[in-house]
């Protein structure tokens, strides 16, 4: 689209550099008031087609950002996907866990699996402070409950679901 204005453009400057190079050779009034119309019309057309062209390069701006931002989300997503690992952390209920979560206790914390799977960083809180065995996701409201035993920070201090 951008390529028929600028197309236009050049052809609409053509145009009055020809009508200007010919005033020379405009002999009556008449001739010379319709050659400066001419030029008029030529120079409108100019600045409708850079005018569009103008709004055209922004809408391919925006884009190119957009673009760009999306690609920076899908990168930063695949970092987010590189560290974290699916988990079993009860019978049947899965979860997110950094892989490095081991090591460091107060870093850990479940990420939602329904989240996850569509690209969203979601936590699983405690529903009630203090309470370690119900959670919920605040984004899709997923709600987890582990038998007390499992909790995470029994989980986290060796004694995992599976080997208690
Ligand atoms: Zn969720």
């Amino acid at each position: 689209m951008t390529l028929t204005e600028i197309t236009a453009a050049i052809q609409s400057i053509k145009t009055g550099i020809k009508i200007v190079r010919g005033f020379n050779e405009l002999k009556s009034e008449f001739e010379i008031k319709s050659a400066t119309s001419e030029l008029l019309n030529a120079i409108i057309d100019v600045q409708n087609n850079l005018l569009s062209i103008q709004s055209s390069y922004q809408v391919l701006l925006d884009s190119k950002n957009e673009i760009e931002k999306e690609l920076d989300n899908f990168k930063n997503w695949e970092t987010i996907k590189l560290n974290h690992n699916l988990k079993q952390v009860a019978p049947g209920v899965f979860v997110y866990v950094r892989k490095e979560s081991q090591e460091s206790y107060d870093n850990q914390y479940w990420l939602c699996a329904n989240c996850f799977s569509n690209q969203k960083f979601s936590i699983f809180q405690s529903r009630i402070p203090g309470n370690v065995e119900d959670f919920i996701c605040h984004s899709c409201k997923a709600k987890i409950s582990l038998p007390s035993k499992n909790n995470p920070s029994k989980i986290n201090r060796g004694g995992s679901w599976m080997s208690s």
